[in-house]
Formats: C-alpha cells, sequence, structure tokens
C-alpha cells in the first residue's frame, strides 16, 4: 500500500496530460484514519465516473457493536451512514470543475425500504466499514486536470467521511433509535408464524403516499386503526406493546367501493417484506418475509411450468403440465406465477383484482350453466384457495371490490370504508347463504417442480458479458431483455442491478442440466448470505449501486429470463 504523500505526487506527474494517464492512479492509499482505494478509473470524461472507495477499520470507525447485532441492525446502520455521507458529498459535487462528469461524487441514495447496498458495507464480526462512491475525474476537454481531482481527494473526501463514517460523527440517541427500530421491525416479523398470522399493521400506521412518483408519506392522511375485532398486542423488545391489525392465515378478503383504500393496503403489506425508516409511516407494517404479489402479465415467458391445477385442455392441445410460451395470455401468467411462487416459497400471496385476469380469478354461476366445464381450460383461482391454504399452507390476501363470489371461501372479510377497515365477516357471510356455493373443480394435485436448465454456453464462454439496467423496468444481459415491471415488490432500481448480476452468475456457474430452479436458487441465495455481494460478483469485482433482492425475486427474475 502507498502513502497519500504518493498520490500527492504522482497527480503532480500527471497534471496537464492526456485522461489516460488518469489509470495509473489506481491502487490503495493509506490516509489518515483510512485507505482509499482507487478502484476503477473511466475511460475519458464523459463516461461513466470513476470507483473509488473508503475502507475503515472497526476500531477507528468506533460504531459500538450493539449498533449493529443483529443482521436487520446492521443494514439500518449502514443505510444511515450512506444517507448521511450522500448529505455531505451533495454540498460539495460539482465543486471542483471542468469537462463532462468532472467533479462529480455521489454514492447511492437509499429510499424508504431498508436494504443491504453494496455502497456501504460492515463486517459484522470486525466492524470495518467500506465505503463506495463514483467520482467524475475532472479534466479541461480531455486533458487532465490534477488540481481539482486533488480538491477532491484531499479536501472533499475527507471532510465528507470524517462527518459521516465515524461515530463521533453522530448523535448518539438517533443510532440507539435506528437499531432498536430495526430490532421491533424484526420481532413482529418473527411473532407473526407463532401468533398465526399472515401479516401486521399497527394502529397509527400510515399507508397512502405522497404521489405516484414519491413513496413518501401522504401529509394529512387517515392514520391506520385496526377493527377491534382484529387488533392484536405484540410486545416488542424496545418500544413494548403495540397495537394493530392481525391479518390471519387463511383467506382474507379485502372489499370496499371504489377509492377507499383497497389497493393502498394492499400495496404496504406488499411492501411489508422490508423493513422502513423512521418516519416512512409504515414502520411497523411488517408482512410475512415470504408473501408475492400475484398479477396478471400478459406477453410474458413461461418455461416449463406445471400449470395443470388450474389450466387443461386447451383448444390448440398444448400441454400445461410443462407449460410453455414466449407470450401467455393474462390467464395462462397468472397461472404461472402462481405455480412459480409455490416453487419459491412463498406462503402468502396478494391479489389485487385491479391487476387480475378476471377468467383466473373466478367464473360466475350463470356463466358455468351456460359454458359447461368440460370446454372450460380453466379451474379459476376461487376454486383453488382453500385448497392451497388447507393443503400447501399458502394463504391469500385478496383485494376484491366488484366480486362477491369469494364470500364464500374467506375466514377474514375486510371492508375499506374512509380508509377505515371494518370486520364485516360474520355479516357478508350471512348474506352469502342465499346465494348458491358453485360446484367444484376435482382436487389439486401437487404441482410439479422437476424442471431442469442447461447452462448457456455462449455466456460461459465469453469474458465480458454486456449488462445493463434500465430503471425499475428490466435488466438485459448480452442484449437480451428481461422485463420485471410486474414484479411489483422490487422497490430500487440497484436490486435490479444485482439481478442481472445474479442471472449472469447462475449461467456460467450454476445452471448444469440437473439443478432444479429451486436448488439453483439454493445455490445463489447460500453464496449470498456467506458471502454477500461478493459471492456473486467475485471479492474484487462489487461495485456501488447493488441492492440485495429477495429470493421470490431471484426466482421471478430466471422465470421471465428468455434463454431459460
Ligand atoms: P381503491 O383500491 O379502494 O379503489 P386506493 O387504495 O387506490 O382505493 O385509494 C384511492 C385514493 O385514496 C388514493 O389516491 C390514495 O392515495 C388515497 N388514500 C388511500 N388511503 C388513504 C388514507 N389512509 N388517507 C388518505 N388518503 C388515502
Ligand atoms: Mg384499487
Amino acid at each position: 500500500m502507498k502513502q497519500s504523500s504518493e498520490l500527492n505526487r504522482m497527480l503532480r506527474q500527471i497534471d496537464h496530460k492526456g485522461y489516460p494517464a488518469y489509470k495509473q492512479l489506481r491502487g490503495e492509499y493509506q490516509f489518515p484514519g483510512y485507505v482509499l482505494g482507487i478502484d476503477h478509473v473511466q475511460g475519458d470524461p464523459f463516461a461513466a465516473p470513476s470507483k473509488v472507495s473508503i475502507h475503515i477499520k472497526g476500531k477507528q470507525a468506533g460504531f459500538p457493536e450493539a449498533l449493529y447485532r443483529l443482521p436487520c441492525q446492521k443494514t439500518a446502520l449502514e443505510n444511515v451512514l450512506l444517507r448521511q455521507m450522500g448529505r455531505q458529498l451533495h454540498k460539495m459535487s460539482f465543486q471542483a470543475k471542468g469537462s463532462g462528469k468532472s467533479g462529480l461524487m455521489s454514492v447511492s441514495s437509499p429510499g424508504q425500504e431498508v436494504l443491504p447496498r453494496s455502497g456501504c458495507q460492515l463486517d459484522q464480526e470486525t466492524g470495518d466499514l467500506v465505503l463506495r462512491m463514483e467520482v467524475g475525474f475532472p479534466a479541461n476537454g480531455r486533458t487532465i486536470n490534477a488540481r481539482e481531482l486533488e480538491k477532491i481527494l484531499f479536501d472533499f473526501i475527507p471532510e465528507s467521511v470524517k462527518r459521516s463514517l465515524y461515530y463521533q460523527a453522530f448523535d448518539p440517541d438517533q443510532l440507539q433509535n435506528t437499531a432498536e427500530l430495526a430490532e421491533d421491525q424484526e420481532a413482529i416479523r418473527q411473532q407473526l408464524p407463532e401468533r398465526k398470522l399472515a401479516a401486521f399493521v399497527a394502529n397509527g400506521s400510515i399507508l397512502p403516499r405522497e404521489s405516484g412518483v414519491s413513496s413518501r408519506p401522504m401529509k394529512q392522511a387517515v392514520a391506520f386503526q385496526s377493527p377491534q375485532s382484529m387488533e392484536v398486542e405484540l410486545t416488542l423488545p424496545n418500544r413494548g406493546a403495540i397495537r394493530g391489525m392481525g391479518i390471519p392465515l387463511g383467506v382474507t378478503l379485502i372489499v370496499g367501493g371504489g377509492y377507499h383504500g383497497k389497493s393502498t393496503l394492499l400495496k404496504a403489506l406488499e411492501l411489508g417484506v422490508y423493513n422502513h425508516i423512521a418516519g416512512d409511516g409504515r414502520e411497523y407494517v411488517i408482512t410475512d418475509q415470504t408473501a408475492m404479489k400475484l398479477r396478471a402479465e400478459d406477453g410474458r415467458s413461461v418455461k416449463d411450468v406445471d400449470i395443470s391445477l388450474f389450466i387443461n385442455n386447451l383448444p390448440n392441445g398444448k400441454d400445461t403440465v410443462k407449460f410453455c410460451t414466449e407470450d401467455a395470455s393474462g390467464s395462462t401468467s397468472q397461472a404461472a406465477g402462481v405455480v412459480e411462487a409455490m416453487e419459491a416459497g412463498s406462503r402468502v400471496f396478494l391479489i389485487d383484482e385491479d391487476t387480475s385476469a378476471t377468467n383466473f380469478m373466478i367464473r360466475d354461476e350463470l356463466m358455468q350453466r351456460v359454458v359447461h366445464r368440460d370446454v372450460e381450460p380453466i379451474t379459476p383461482y376461487i376454486e383453488r384457495v382453500r385448497e392451497l391454504y388447507e393443503m400447501f399452507g399458502i394463504s391469500t390476501i385478496l383485494v376484491a371490490g366488484s366480486s362477491g363470489s369469494y364470500f364464500h371461501k374467506a375466514d377474514c372479510i375486510l371492508q375499506m370504508n374512509r380508509y377505515v377497515p371494518a370486520d364485516i365477516t360474520d355479516f357478508a357471510k350471512e348474506e352469502a347463504k342465499a346465494f348458491p356455493v358453485l360446484e367444484e373443480a376435482p382436487k389439486m394435485a401437487q404441482p410439479s417442480f422437476a424442471r431442469v436448465f442447461a447452462q448457456n454456453r455462449k455466456l460461459a464462454g465469453s469474458d465480458r458479458v454486456k449488462m445493463k439496467t434500465m430503471g425499475m423496468d428490466g435488466i438485459s444481459i448480452d442484449r437480451e431483455t428481461v422485463d420485471l415491471r410486474y414484479l411489483e415488490q422490487l422497490a430500487d432500481p440497484e436490486q435490479l442491478t444485482m439481478l442481472a448480476q445474479i442471472l449472469k452468475y447462475a449461467e456460467i456457474n450454476v445452471f448444469d442440466g440437473k439443478k432444479t430452479l429451486a436448488e439453483v436458487v439454493d445455490v445463489l441465495e447460500d453464496r449470498l448470505k456467506k458471502l454477500g455481494f461478493a459471492g456473486i460478483c467475485g471479492e474484487r469485482n462489487v461495485s456501488s449501486g447493488l441492492a440485495m433482492p429477495r429470493r421470490q425475486e431471484i426466482f421471478g427474475c430466471l422465470n421471465r429470463y428468455r434463454k431459460l
């Protein structure tokens, strides 16, 4: 390792030279209190900025172990540091001047959901800290302006590091609160199974968001209040007793007039698989970690999925035990989604009628009489929803504002009324007695999850695979686009970037024509658990801008990859 004075000397040497001379700076430099890594140098001032990392020993950073004892606390602390660093860099970004991206300084900016990110990683054993940032190395035209880079590396970054990455820089209470909140959130999540709950929504939660493009809490929203019959009290290690609505395992229906807040509640439950930051309004909205939002997705590809529990005897004679299509319909896409979610180990399905294929969800009595079962390929979800729970332990939380068909099937019926839920189970069941129960479909069989996929030889052979993230819409790998728009529980574009890395790794290292898809995902998950981002990207190649996706979204991404 070199000393920072050496870096200073090199800067003077390359000043006014052509831009590529910056490449010589790659390496690690000892600064007072931390090591600066110049990991990747951009090719020219207009290209993607250079990658720089800061490494601080646990002893020097000084964060007490109690703040990151649990993995969820570690992640919460990392998020706080990243935000703080972001604020500091923002003040100084572009103060060093020049052409193109000269002077840019940034780290990833975490949103409302608390996700593990490669931008800041704290080692749970040693407390050692790595922060990854992007810096636009300054130039005039394409000529190096080393004086400006000197400002960045010797003034701006040290100043920001001092104010963001050491324990002394923080209000100890703020960090304590962050750790306590994370521990409480985890405690709720752990209590769900023993209380036989699929989800918990605390009284006083703020569910709606500011706007379609802002995920901050809506101001002056109606705060959530549980119906009395569903109210439960949980005891949290730090906050103590907390009361709110417990959504029981089984089949739960959310009904109510249009615009009364049904989808808003479901959306909050979808994102309740993640912890939220203090002040979000959904801090104590916690859903079973494996919950999966399911919806229709016309046009997606489906590869070898056993959808026979929902769809049989297609008019074109297509196999539905190993169903394949490059262009699924609304109903076949949703059927595939359900079976894939079972395969991924999901215990709670979240469905909104707004985004479902009607013919997949229900078939009313009159239609059953007119069009006989024998010529209808679809066994609608309503005829499977109880079996899914009773045979497979999979609960369903379903928004259905326009059809009462599910009243017979539900264990619990909630009506949203001006954003306040009421438990109308008894009343709705009583009313439903006047309507006939429809004829049942034959019992479902356990779907087969035996599908296996071979390695993609072309990717395995090439050393540079082109990858791209298109915001929240999807990724592309070797020019093949994977549409991820309808994986609605993806919370951050950085998760998509990580999914691209995971997909590439799986293609090159894991698919072997023998492992089932679940076994492939097990291997991937295991590496991520043991080694974090480095388990997929390689120790030396972890870059900023990655966030961890869940097991369910890894499945979802592989399932939508047309080259499987
Ligand atoms: P539904 O699905 O029942 O038609 P939505 O959930 O889409 O209704 O909500 C309709 C509108 O009401 C949305 O604009 C949403 O932001 C707003 N809204 C939802 N919940 C609340 C609340 N608790 N307080 C205030 N406004 C809300
Ligand atoms: Mg709605």
